[in-house]
């Protein structure tokens, strides 16, 4: 007889979830999402007959075997070298990011900066995000791109209050001499359809019960039971990829997020950055974050261009925030979690640096686990995802 697995949300990792679990065969699977569509962010939309996603979201990996899954569902193509480019108002400039010595040289403060790069030290021995920055390219270079980012991107009054930082190595090491492509070491692809990832989570639905605009009144995970229309169902598995206070009514407190809202735009040009960059970065005291062209990435082909804004907000569990005291909470409710109750996905690790890869590694990861037998595997969720104190070795 098979057994019974429930998935909690039906976005990339919820979705892969199903497919593997599927491969192993001998399960029964429901998945449930309160929304109307599988996909979440992740899903494609269209405004004017542009597509876009909510937020950029090209799939970036290094993971060869991760990719070959994607692509054999919807084939990719590769984003080839797209460029970011992050606006100083008090320079009146774009510069590249990661931050490269060429901008840094063409700087109006150049001499104060470079002075202040020979003595940038210490980085080992950084406590927080801004300590991190600061002895990695010293303060000016610092206040110009990435404070100000930094504050609203993570709505605190002082990026000091950011304890962690090893998700953050994207412009650390100033470049010298050719400019490497942004992802260099990464593979950085797209899916080449239209509707980007849509067929990715439309084509499990043959394969579970996926009960779409549903909402779970209650959970009992210690008995790995959910209540849905007063109605108690028991499972054998339960993959959640929602956030984990969720699960436990809050118990240990309310895990904060930041969420976005995004803003489109369509301007009379068929395209509106210059060639190759696909991001803009904003890294002042303006509202935005960042700017994207969707149709670098979709190559959507119009006479117009379709620009997506974000706006961090209070709209939406996007952003688990990169605080060790919040992990640490997470890591709490996780520890509460029975044999056979996972955790995957942004929000279920409650890990930043979950993207849409981690997603599908992280089902791949629990096929693993589920075949050999999920008895007494702990700490759930998957310990890969939950070693927090890699991300910052000098706070205890
Ligand atoms: C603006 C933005 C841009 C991004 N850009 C990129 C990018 O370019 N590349 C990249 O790799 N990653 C990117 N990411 C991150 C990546 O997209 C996410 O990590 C990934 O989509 C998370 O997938 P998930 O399955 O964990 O969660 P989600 O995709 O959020 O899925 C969770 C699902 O659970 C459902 N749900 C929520 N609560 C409940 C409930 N109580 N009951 C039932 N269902 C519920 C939701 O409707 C949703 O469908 C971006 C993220 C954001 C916010």
């Amino acid at each position: 007889m098979s057994k019974k697995a429930l998935i909690i949300g039906g976005g990339p990792a919820g979705c892969a979830s199903v497919h593997k679990l599927n491969e192993i065969g001998g399960w029964n699977i429901t998945l449930v999402d309160n929304a109307n569509q599988l996909g979440a962010g992740v899903r494609t939309h269209y405004y004017g007959g542009h597509p876009y996603t909510f937020g950029p979201r090209h799939f970036i990996t290094k993971n060869i075997e991760i990719y070959n899954y994607l692509n054999s569902i919807v084939p990719l193509r590769d984003c080839g070298d797209h460029q970011f480019l992050s606006y100083v108002e008090q320079d009146n400039n774009f510069y590249n990011f990661p931050i490269h010595m060429d901008d840094v040289r063409s700087m109006p403060d150049s001499d104060k900066i470079l002075s202040e790069l020979e003595n940038a030290s210490g980085v080992e021995h950084a406590k927080d995000f801004e300590e991190y920055w600061i002895r990695s390219i010293g303060p000016t270079l610092y206040k110009k791109i990435i404070k100000n980012y930094t504050e609203k991107m993570w709505q605190v009054s002082n990026a000091n209050q950011i304890d962690t930082f090893k998700w953050s190595p994207k412009g650390v090491k100033i470049q010298e001499g050719p400019r490497a492509a942004f992802h260099d070491t990464l593979m950085s692809a797209y899916p080449i359809a239209k509707d980007g990832y849509n067929k990715f989570f439309d084509s499990i639905v043959d394969k579970c019960s996926v009960k779409l605009k549903t909402n779970i009144q209650s959970f009992d995970i210690p008995n790995k039971s959910v209540y849905i229309d007063d109605e108690k169902y028991t499972y054998d598995l339960i993959i959640s990829t929602i956030s984990p206070d969720i699960l436990f009514n809050n118990c240990l407190g309310e895990l904060p997020y930041i969420g976005r809202d995004i803003h489109l735009m369509v301007f009379p040009s068929e395209f509106v950055f210059p060639d190759h960059v696909y991001f803009l970065y904003y890294a002042n005291k303006e509202k935005h974050t960042r700017l994207v062209e969707y149709k670098k990435f979709t190559q959507h082909v119009d006479k117009n261009s379709l620009i997506g804004m974000e706006v961090p907000s209070k709209n939406g569990r996007h952003y688990p925030v990169p605080m060790k005291e919040q992990m640490l909470i997470a890591r709490e409710y996780h520890k509460l979690m029975p044999d056979g109750v996972f955790s995957l996905g942004r929000a279920g690790s409650y890990r930043y640096l979950v993207d849409i890869d981690d997603c599908i590694e992280q089902a791949f990861e629990l096929k693993r686990i589920v075949k050999e037998g999920f008895e007494n595997h702990h700490p759930v969720p998957i310990e890969k995802w939950q070693k927090i104190d890699d991300i910052n070795p000098n706070l205890k």
